[in-house]
């Protein structure tokens, strides 16, 4: 049988996308089956991996509550402890519904920067009534 592209070539091999008969020159091999010029950049497509399913845009309340959790180790940490934690969980919630922004993991980090932060803050206010 000749080759769908060259009549004068006599075909080696089906493409695996669309059956019709190619020559050597025609032929590619991915993931161990044989493809056509055209069908190729649709096999390429389905090999390539898929980009990470969450979204591309950054969460802000992610962002910011981060900021909020790393400031608060060093001061107003039984403010801005709090407030990163609650930040952070809004962060959370806006990208549970919104599958466009990332940011999962600063916030997830926010939140225990946050309570350790809080926590410590709340010990050294208790040492220090203590000590009175
Ligand atoms: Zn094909
Ligand atoms: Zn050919």
């Amino acid at each position: 049988m000749p080759c769908k592209n060259h009549p004068e070539t006599e075909s080696i091999a089906r493409c695996f996308g669309c059956q019709e008969s190619f020559c050597e020159n025609c032929l590619v091999e991915i993931s161990g089956q044989r493809y056509c010029g055209s069908c190729k950049v649709i096999a390429l497509e389905d090999v390539t991996p898929v980009l990470e399913p969450q979204g591309t845009t950054p969460c802000n309340e992610a962002n910011d509550a981060l900021i909020y959790a790393i400031i608060s180790i060093f001061c107003f940490g039984i403010f801005l402890g709090p407030m990163a934690i609650s930040t952070a969980n809004t962060a959370k919630r806006k990208i549970a519904a919104d599958h466009s922004l990332t940011g999962t993991g600063k916030a997830n980090a926010a939140i225990i920067i946050g309570t350790i932060a809080l926590i410590f803050w709340i010990l050294g206010l208790a040492a220090r009534i203590l000590q009175n």
